[in-house]
């Protein structure tokens, strides 16, 4: 064992020096390799810079122009290209030797070499290999003899080791020699590559030769055509030196043919000049004979100018004296327009005092025509009193309680006769409506009494009767067909307009309701609330009403609206309307306050228009209770009223207007100067006879009270002739003096203003 392993230590000594000599021999191949390939690079340049050289001098040769220096560089370029074509043979025969040189490399000894180490390693791990099989068989036996052999077992043990960390060696430096066989393997392709490249590249330098060999012949062609082209023009020049002498021929000709034409020419201009003169000649003589014909005209002109001459003058004359019209004129214009004003002036001031005359005549009749009115009041009664027949209706019912017991005179329209329990009474008023009389009719008959309030009287218009005998609907009417309350106050809105030139106009309604004898404001807003009657603390004697509500109206639509309101504020003070309109009285007091802007006189006339409660007689037929008390209200201020207008009547020296708030309210409207109308409401039905013979009965007493004579309420401020003229007309007893002047009143001073009254005493 000990023998192998020396022998194979030996053998690993020897493959070692021989891997280093190999390793020397591949470094010294490389170096040479390099060597070559530099050089051959080295050659590859130059061979490069030739051609570029080449390359500048064909560029060169082709800017340049002529043809025998063409002709040298041609042959400098052929002579070049033969040095070059040398020169290629050479390289060429140089890159052989190198191929020859390296082909045995391809072949060489130390691959041989190679390849018989690699033999004799692989024969060499063949017999490693051997040698440790036996050593495994040596193995086995020095355990057989370890008993025996324990030191030569120690001794095993350690050569063992030291072979198995020199095997390890040797296995390793087998790898690093496989290794390094294998890179000497790849070397030769290396340089393999680079015989290529440079094969390559003298491929190149070869086509580049071939290039300006090519760009050699298309020089030397381009040589060749350029001397045709010198050959052709040389052949032109000669043609067109033959062209020249035929022309120079042919301008000779034509020269010789000019000479010809300007003495032809010449000969007839002559012709033309001699033509010429001879139409002056004639043309001057046509002048001449003409210029004689206009002679004469401007001798005949001449003679007209001279008649013309004195036309001119006389029109001159004239435009001169027109001239001196015009100038002449606005001064006659301004005298002319100045008597014409003159005249217009007088006959302006003549219109006018005929205007102040028929002016004066007009006022003098107006107040004459109010002068006849009021006598025709006086005469007619201070209290009218008108009946009013309300037709059967339906709520009368049917059968004998539902005929009819009124009947009319067909020749008196103030009497009717009414049957009354088989006997025929008759009554005689101041006029009767029968059922058929519309609306428009009975105002026809009430609306000088509204007119006269505009004048400043005081007015009341009332509606007596039993309960359903038409004493709303007279009065208040129906929405389609208005009553006199809405008629009247249409009626004073459309006077005040027609007055509106000299006089402002204020007009101002209040609408309250007596019921159980407390005076309430159907405007205001607690119309519950008991109003008090009461004297003015200023010791005039006047009466107002503290808190009534006064509304100013212009237009039918206030109207309505007022009523409307005042509608609203008794419905919803009471539960059943229609028993307490029937058992109140509802008033309209329409006050009216006028001033005449020129005479400054003021007036107020107060229109009241009063629905009274029922007439008919309850307490008699045994009510009680509210009812009862009711009746007697009414009853009280109805005969209170009766009272009143009686005492007026017989002039008696106390008139009890205190007796009830109806006649104490309406005090100042009913004495003296104030005009009353009663509308007496009746129905005709058999039923209501007794009721309808107790208002009559009233009517006919009322209707004979005389209120004496009818005085104007108005304060005189200025223009005292017209009322002095009323009074020299109306005779001795002048109203005038009978007129309550008053201080001025002036206007409500609003909505809630209170009525201010004027009081007379009952003496
Ligand atoms: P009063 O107010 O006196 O109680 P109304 O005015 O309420 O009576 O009239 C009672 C009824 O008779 C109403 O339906 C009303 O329309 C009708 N009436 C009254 N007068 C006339 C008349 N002249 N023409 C037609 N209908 C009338
Ligand atoms: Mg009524």
């Amino acid at each position: 064992v000990v023998a192998s392993m020396a022998h194979l230590q030996e053998e690993k000594l020897r493959l070692q020096e021989e891997l280093l000599a190999l390793q020397e021999k591949l470094a010294a191949r490389e170096n040479e390799e390099l060597a070559v390939s530099v050089q051959l690079q080295g050659q590859v340049e130059n061979l490069k810079a030739n051609l570029l050289d080449q390359a500048q001098e064909i560029s060169r040769l082709r800017s340049e122009l002529g043809g025998t220096d063409l002709e040298k560089h041609r042959d400098l370029l052929a002579a070049e290209n033969e040095r070059l074509r040398q020169e290629m043979k050479a390289r060429e025969g140089e890159l052989r030797e190198l191929r020859r040189q390296q082909a045995p490399c391809r072949g060489c000894a130390h691959l041989q070499e190679n390849a018989g180490l690699q033999e004799r390693l692989s024969q060499l791990q063949r017999e490693a290999e051997e040698a440790r099989a036996k050593l495994a068989e040596l193995d086995l036996e020095v355990q057989q003899k370890t008993n025996r052999l324990a030191e030569v077992e120690l001794r095993l043990k350690d050569s063992l080791a030291e072979r198995a960390e020199e095997e390890e060696r040797l296995s390793r430096r087998l790898r690093d020699s496989q290794e390094t066989i294998a890179s000497l393997k790849s070397q030769p392709q290396q340089i393999k590559y680079i015989i290529k490249t440079v094969e390559v590249e003298s491929a190149k330098a070869k086509q580049a030769l071939c290039e300006s060999q090519s760009r050699n012949q298309y020089l030397q062609e381009q040589v060749g055509m350029q001397r045709q082209v010198l050959k052709e023009m040389e052949q032109q020049l000669q043609s067109s030196q033959k062209t020249a002498a035929q022309l120079r021929a042919q301008i000779a000709m034509y020269e010789s043919e000019l000479e010809r034409a300007h003495g032809h020419m010449l000969e007839e201009m002559q012709a033309m000049e001699d033509e010429k003169n001879r139409a002056i000649e004639e043309a001057f003589s046509r002048a001449q004979v003409e210029m004689k014909a206009v002679h004469e005209n401007l001798a005949g002109v001449r003679t007209n100018l001279l008649t013309l001459q004195p036309a001119l003058r006389t029109l001159t004359h004239d435009y001169n004296s027109l001239k001196r019209q015009v100038r002449d004129f606005p001064v006659l214009l301004q005298e002319t327009l100045r008597s014409a004003r003159a005249e217009i002036g007088q006959a302006i001031e003549e219109v006018n005092s005929t205007n102040r005359e028929l002016l004066r005549k007009y006022r003098r009749e107006l107040q004459l025509r109010k002068k006849c009115h009021n006598e025709l009041v006086r005469l007619k009664g201070n209290i009218r009193v008108f009946g009013r027949v309300r037709p059967i209706t339906k709520e009368d019912g049917e059968g004998p309680e539902a005929a009819n017991a009124v009947t009319f005179d067909a020749d008196d329209d103030a009497v009717l006769h009414l049957l009354h329990k088989g006997k025929q009474v008759s009554f005689e008023l101041d006029k009767v409506f029968p059922p058929q009389a519309s609306q428009e009719e009975v105002f026809q008959e009430v609306q000088a009494l509204v007119t006269s309030c505009i004048d400043g009287y005081n007015v009341c218009i009332f509606a007596y009767g039993q309960t359903g005998a038409g004493k709303t609907y007279t009065m208040e009417g129906t929405s389609a067909n208005p009553g006199i309350n809405q008629r009247a106050l249409q009626l004073l809105f459309s006077e005040v307009r027609s007055k509106a030139a000299d006089w402002d106009y204020t007009i101002t309604v209040s609408v309250a309701e007596i019921y159980n004898e407390a005076l309430r404001d159907l405007l205001g807003k607690e119309p519950h609330e008991k109003l008090e009657i009461k004297l003015c603390p200023d010791g005039s004697g006047q009466l107002y009403v503290p808190g009534l509500t006064e509304f100013r109206v212009q237009s039918v639509e206030d109207i309505n609206k007022v009523f409307e309101f005042g509608h609203v504020n008794r419905v919803t003070e009471c539960t059943n309307l229609n028993e307490h309109s029937s058992r109140s009285h509802a008033l309209l007091i329409v006050t009216v306050h006028g001033l005449d802007r020129s005479t400054g006189l003021r007036t107020t006339g107060k229109l009241n228009l009063v629905d009274l409660a029922g007439s008919e007689r309850v307490g008699r037929s045994g009510a009680e209770g509210s009812r009862l008390r009711e009746a007697q209200y009414i009853n009280k201020s109805l005969s209170a009223l009766g009272d009143v207008i009686y005492a007026l009547r017989s002039r008696q020296g106390h008139v009890p207007f205190r007796n009830s708030k109806l006649t104490y309210l309406l005090q100042d409207s009913l004495s003296g100067d104030s005009k009353t109308l009663m509308m007496v409401q009746v129905s005709p039905a058999e039923k209501n006879t007794s009721e309808t013979l107790c208002s009559l009965k009233f009517a006919e007493r009322v209707r004979s009270v005389e209120l004496g004579p009818v005085s104007r309420k108005a304060e005189l401020v200025s223009w005292p002739s017209q009322e002095q003229l009323e009074g020299d007309l109306q005779g001795t007893a002048a109203s005038s003096s009978r007129g309550h002047a008053s201080p001025s009143p002036g206007p409500p001073s609003g909505r809630a203003a209170s009525i201010r009254r004027k009081l007379q005493t009952s003496g």
